[in-house]
């Protein structure tokens, strides 16, 4: 009998899968396409599949399992252990994931939450966030999301959606979001975003580096970055303002909660030194300075924070 934790970090492209100890060592993972077009009883075959793979690899029983869970994108009903429906895995609706599981690893506990909370969980525990007790957790790649955990409690919600800060409206008249309403810090400050802005500048005529590198291909944000890199007056404007739009948020963030630590994760925070200086300055000409003072923000330490978040839903009380 071993204490050992299934994480399953179920994503819109990729689902990882990891055994790990309860100090967030990953003893083996492995991850395996979602193939979200295929339904979510493929993908819950396939995980099943890839669990005994690894109990297999590792020499282990299913009996070693503490417990399994499962980050994924929401809505979801984290009670119920069903996913409602979610833009990231389209055509899956009310996807009853803990029940599956179960059929499989009988008596066992599962446990299901939204991405955003077990990728904060994770880098609590594990990374950034240790020895803290408010701690925020916010990643930046295709969208905003991210958790809060504040007096050392993961903050829920009713129905296990708090903390879309992604969805936060930072200008009433701003660009549309892909959640329909206007202003998002995400139609600002995402990934995603940054491509936007970048077509729309270059559509306009401004002569750009971000041209040539991207080529014939779609326009990425690390093309951004790049540009920015080689000293591009649009790119540096375009990363400038990534700097001052997440500055905003994480400002409503420090305003609502007076977190310790923030860290910041996902594939946009790879270049997160380039628009630090204008994200802490934006921060610092506001008001409220006792808070501002007390918090220390940080690139997220755990880049596996979703994995290691997940398993840990499975003991985290
Ligand atoms: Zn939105």
């Amino acid at each position: 009998m071993k204490n050992l934790y299934c994480a399953i970090d179920l994503g819109g492209t990729k689902i990882n899968i990891g055994i790990m100890t309860k100090d967030g060592e990953v003893l083996d993972n492995i991850k395996i396409p979602t193939e979200v077009e295929k339904g979510p009883e493929n993908a819950l075959n396939n995980i099943k599949n890839t669990i005994y793979e690894l109990l297999n690899r590792l020499n282990l029983k299913k009996e070693d399992l503490k417990g399994i869970g499962i980050g994924s994108p929401g809505p979801l009903d984290s009670e119920r252990g069903v996913i409602i429906e979610s833009a990231n895995l389209k055509g899956w609706k009310n996807v009853e994931v803990v029940k599956a599981l179960s059929e499989d690893f009988k008596d066992i506990p599962i446990k299901l939450e939204n991405d955003g909370n077990a990728a904060a969980l994770g880098e609590y525990l594990f990374g950034f966030g240790k020895n803290s007790r408010n701690f925020i957790y916010i990643t930046v790649s295709t969208g905003v999301g991210g958790g809060a955990i504040i007096d050392g409690k993961l903050q829920r919600g009713a129905n296990s959606n708090a903390f879309e800060v992604g969805h936060t409206i930072i200008s009433i008249n701003g660009p549309k979001c892909n959640c329909g309403n206007n202003g998002c810090l995400e139609a600002f400050a995402s990934g995603t975003a940054i491509e936007r802005i970048a077509e729309e500048k270059l559509l306009q005529g401004n002569e750009s580096l971000i041209s040539q590198i991207k080529g014939e291909g779609k326009l990425k944000a690390e093309h951004v970055f790049e540009a920015a890199k080689k000293g591009d007056k649009l790119a540096l404007e375009i990363v400038e303002n990534e700097g001052y739009y997440l500055g905003i948020g994480l400002f409503n963030i420090i305003a609502l909660y007076n977190p310790e630590k923030i860290s910041i994760g996902g594939g946009v925070s790879n270049c997160l030194d380039m628009f630090y200086d204008k994200m802490i300055s934006t921060i610092n000409s506001m008001s409220l300075k006792p808070s501002r003072e007390i918090c220390e923000i940080k690139k997220a330490q755990r880049e596996d924070c979703g994995l290691v978040g997940a398993g840990a839903l499975a003991f985290y009380e």
